[in-house]
């Protein structure tokens, strides 16, 4: 599953990509159809203008949730997204782009050294170059989604 995400959405854009999720953020505009690729095999359109009700396609769908944590819930909700299948912690947060696997060694002197001393896995972004590890802050917001994203399915 992909999404295409609505500009003021940048901070659901950003949890879709914590769990793995390829989603790119783009101002869509109603009254300019160009801004809105055509529809595309299990990629889903996110925004909340109503505006785009009229144009009633099966891909787009637009959110009442006002927070971004509250939209994140509506999309796991309404699309019945679990847990199965995911990546979480595979694409950067701020770029969208996937992570890469890079040695212990070097990352040396880019992380804090606890840090260095304490894990040996580390991701980098190609895009940003921010270097990720299991059990930086990062992940301890994943593992919350993903603990939410349980709670969903039972709610329901
Ligand atoms: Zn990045």
């Amino acid at each position: 599953m992909k999404f295409l995400v609505d500009q003021p959405l940048g901070g659901l854009a950003k949890r879709l990509r914590f769990l793995g999720f390829d989603s790119a953020l783009r101002r869509l505009i109603p009254t300019d159809p160009g801004t809105l690729p055509p529809p595309a095999p299990d990629t889903y359109i996110l925004t909340r203008q109503e505006a785009f009700k009229k144009l009633a396609r099966n891909d787009l769908v637009i959110l009442s949730a006002s927070t971004p944590q509250a939209q994140f819930e509506e999309v796991i909700h309404r699309l019945k997204i679990s847990r199965r299948g995911l990546s979480p912690l595979s694409r950067c947060s701020r770029c969208n782009e996937l992570m890469r696997r890079v040695r212990r060694d070097q990352v040396q002197g880019l992380v804090p050294e606890h840090v260095f001393h304490h894990f040996s896995e580390f991701y980098e972004c190609p895009g940003c170059r921010r270097i990720f590890w299991p059990g930086s802050h990062l992940a301890g917001i994943t593992k919350k989604l993903l603990k939410n994203m349980e709670n969903i399915g039972k709610g329901s």
